[in-house]
């Protein structure tokens, strides 16, 4: 895998934690000049301290169009073109379906399926020639596991999306392919359950995972930027991280 990715421009949405983070570890690490984007000024002020001079974090909610044509404008005087775009930010919501509010269907909904629309459509201007994007989705697209049906339906409809901005984004010679992890343990689960919820969840993950493990933010980040950089024959797919949970 190519390791140096110096001249190499890149956007991760929700960077400032977990596998957004990682994977602005790893490209700022090895050359490239990072943007960041978060909800909390404090939270990325933190993380790009610890990214190093390569990175950049820009304050910009995912499910406000204002904010993202703010960001679009940001990247552009800050980086020109971008090479890479890694669509991350999400939120995880539990909640069997009886007891789901509209207010919890709506949030997440902004987030993970229209933040994530809005997110390619106003940076896609500024992607070059042969660039990568990649969305996150998650194997509980494919699954049924309790208390996720907002949360599943939406990372479905990122799946589905892949392949359409995969179509119309082709005659620029841009691919668009969607990471699926599997559980990985970033602390997203305890931002909306109880800790005992979230240990319980993690415990049965776990107890179903064939590897009997939960995923790092390093592994995740890894194939992002296979996706992004090196998959030149491949579009419109997805690549699953999920420790065979899936797949065995
Ligand atoms: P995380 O909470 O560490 O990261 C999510 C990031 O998104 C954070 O940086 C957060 O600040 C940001 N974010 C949330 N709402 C935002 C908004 N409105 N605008 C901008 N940024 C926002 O969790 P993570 O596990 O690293 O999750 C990253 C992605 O991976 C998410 O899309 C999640 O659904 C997906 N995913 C995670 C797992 C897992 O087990 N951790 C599994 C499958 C998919």
């Amino acid at each position: 895998m190519n390791e140096n990715y110096s001249g190499k421009n890149v956007v991760i949405t929700g960077g400032s934690s977990g596998i957004g983070f990682a994977t602005a570890k790893l490209l700022a690490d090895a050359g490239a000049r990072v943007v960041i984007t978060g909800r909390s000024r404090t939270t990325l002020d933190h993380a790009a301290e610890r990214l190093g001079e390569n990175v950049l974090a820009v304050r910009s909610d995912v499910s406000s169009l204002p904010d993202l044509d703010a960001l679009a404008a940001h990247v552009r005087d800050a980086l020109g073109t971008v090479h890479a775009l890694f669509v991350n930010a999400g939120i995880t919501s539990a909640m069997p379906f009886a007891s789901t509010t509209e207010e919890m269907y709506d949030e997440s909904f902004a987030i993970n399926v229209k933040g994530a629309f809005f997110t390619v459509q106003k940076l896609a201007p500024l992607l070059s020639t042969g660039a990568g994007v990649v969305l996150t989705t998650s194997v509980a697209n494919v699954m049924g596991i309790p208390e996720t049906s907002v949360y599943a339906a939406g990372k479905a409809a990122l799946r589905s999306m892949a392949r359409s901005f995969s179509r119309e984004l082709l005659p620029r010679g841009i691919r668009v392919n969607a990471i699926s992890p599997g559980p990985v343990d970033t602390g997203i689960l305890e931002k909306t359950m109880p800790k005992e919820a979230a240990d319980r969840f993690k415990a049965e993950r776990i107890a179903a995972s064939p590897m009997r493990r939960f995923g790092t933010p390093e592994e995740v980040a890894r194939a992002v930027a296979f996706l992004a950089f090196e998959a030149t024959y491949t579009t419109g797919a997805e690549l699953v991280v999920d420790g065979g949970i899936t797949q065995l």
